[in-house]
């Protein structure tokens, strides 16, 4: 099951979009890149956390999508 790069919830593909069952964020399969540069900067915003703290994050979601990719390509 896919996850979602945001909020880790549950991801449905409703073509051509994958939408989060929990937060409502959608983007096509080919845009988690543009997603997880929009989610870093929102949560830029909201937090208002210190670069390093972000990057720190950001690492460990740069993880978070590699096991997600590997899941999904498995199927
Ligand atoms: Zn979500």
């Amino acid at each position: 099951m896919a996850r979602c790069p945001d909020c880790g919830g549950e991801v449905k593909y409703k073509a051509p979009f994958m939408v989060c069952l929990d937060c409502g964020l959608s983007f096509k399969r080919g845009e988690l890149d543009n997603v997880k540069t929009t989610v870093r900067n929102e949560q830029k915003k909201i937090v208002g956390e210190s670069t390093e703290e972000i990057e720190r994050k950001d690492r460990e979601r740069k993880r978070a999508y590699h096991d997600w990719y590997m899941k999904k390509e498995d199927k």
